[in-house]
């Protein structure tokens, strides 16, 4: 017996695979338009084939009725095209729920105080009053926290006496 063979397409939303097809062509063939139209709602739904038929089955993937012809009658889906499109949801579905258990973690660039100074423009501004003043303190005077320059002071003092003479460093007056 010729069987027809379905072109290969991919399967589309709502269509059926070429193994389905391939079906439906083996069951009208000979059959006028009126006895095709008759039986097609069965077709559809698969009361027109015979329930104990365990090689007629529902494709996984584009749900119209098969026949499975293969040596173990393990197949699952009508036809090539089906068992892609099926393997591409699949991983799509595996997609989805890894990057919802473990969504990429990006590396947070840390906002800095510079980052709200705009100076590519005519004049240079500060977006944020507090960045600028924070800019300031931390580098423009360069300065050590506080105690740590109140200490810088005293140590000065105690090598160089009290009093703005400017000293070397061998405490010769300058
Ligand atoms: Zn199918």
């Amino acid at each position: 017996m010729q069987t027809i063979q379905a072109p290969q397409y991919s399967v589309k939303d709502g269509y059926p695979g070429s193994g389905a097809i391939q079906l439906v062509n083996q069951v009208i063939k000979g059959m006028s338009s009126a006895e095709i139209f008759e039986i097609s709602l069965n077709l559809l739904d698969g009361s027109y084939y015979d329930s104990t038929d365990k090689r007629i089955k529902k494709c996984d993937y584009c749900g119209y009725y098969w026949r499975d012809d293969s040596r173990n009658n393990t197949k699952k889906t009508c036809s090539p095209e089906c068992k892609t499109a099926i393997k591409s949801l699949q991983k799509q579905k595996q997609r989805e729920r890894k990057a919802l258990l473990e969504p990429e973690q990006k590396p947070k660039k840390r906002h800095t105080t510079r980052d709200d100074y705009y100076d590519f423009l005519e004049y240079s501004y500060w977006l944020s009053e507090d960045s600028m003043h924070m800019y300031d303190t931390n580098y423009i005077s360069d300065a050590e926290e506080p105690l740590e320059l109140i200490d810088y002071v005293d140590a000065q003092d105690q090598t160089y006496g009290k009093g703005n003479r400017k000293v070397s460093t061998y405490g010769d007056e300058i």
